[in-house]
């Protein structure tokens, strides 16, 4: 796994699935991801529906509920000013699937790897002879 890269920004395909931007509410069909994981009815206006589409995001979702808990992802999603919720998904899912890989550090593990890295990179630098 990509356990020591940097954060999947830019907002790739690293956790949500901001594939369509046209929000499919429960348009044409079947529940959105976290609906179906839940297996219940995906209301108008479903706060999940834009992040998680029916295929892909369903297996996220399950790692987002596994360790928040739906409805707590649910609330603190309404609570963020729409067009901040994309962001919030994505570092959702990413502290998700960290803190399932490594149920003791989680993401703060990667932090702690990557800020000794930069302690011994600095360091290097500092014995470096200035020429
Ligand atoms: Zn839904």
């Amino acid at each position: 796994m990509s356990a020591s890269t940097s954060r999947g920004g830019g907002g790739s395909s690293s956790g949500a699935s901001g594939s369509g931007t046209k929000s499919r509410g429960s348009g044409s069909g079947g529940p959105c991801g976290a609906c179906k994981f839940l297996r219940r009815k995906c209301a108008p206006g479903c706060v999940f529906a834009p992040y998680f589409d029916p295929d892909q995001g369903a297996t996220y979702f399950a790692s987002v509920h596994k360790v928040f808990g739906a409805s707590n992802v649910g609330k603190l999603l309404s609570k963020i000013p729409v067009h901040k919720r994309l962001d919030a998904v994505i570092t959702i899912c990413y502290e998700a699937q960290a803190r399932m890989r490594d149920p003791v550090y989680g993401c703060v593990g990667q932090i702690f790897t990557l800020q000794q890295q930069v302690l011994f990179i600095s360091n290097l630098q500092l014995r470096l002879p200035v020429i």
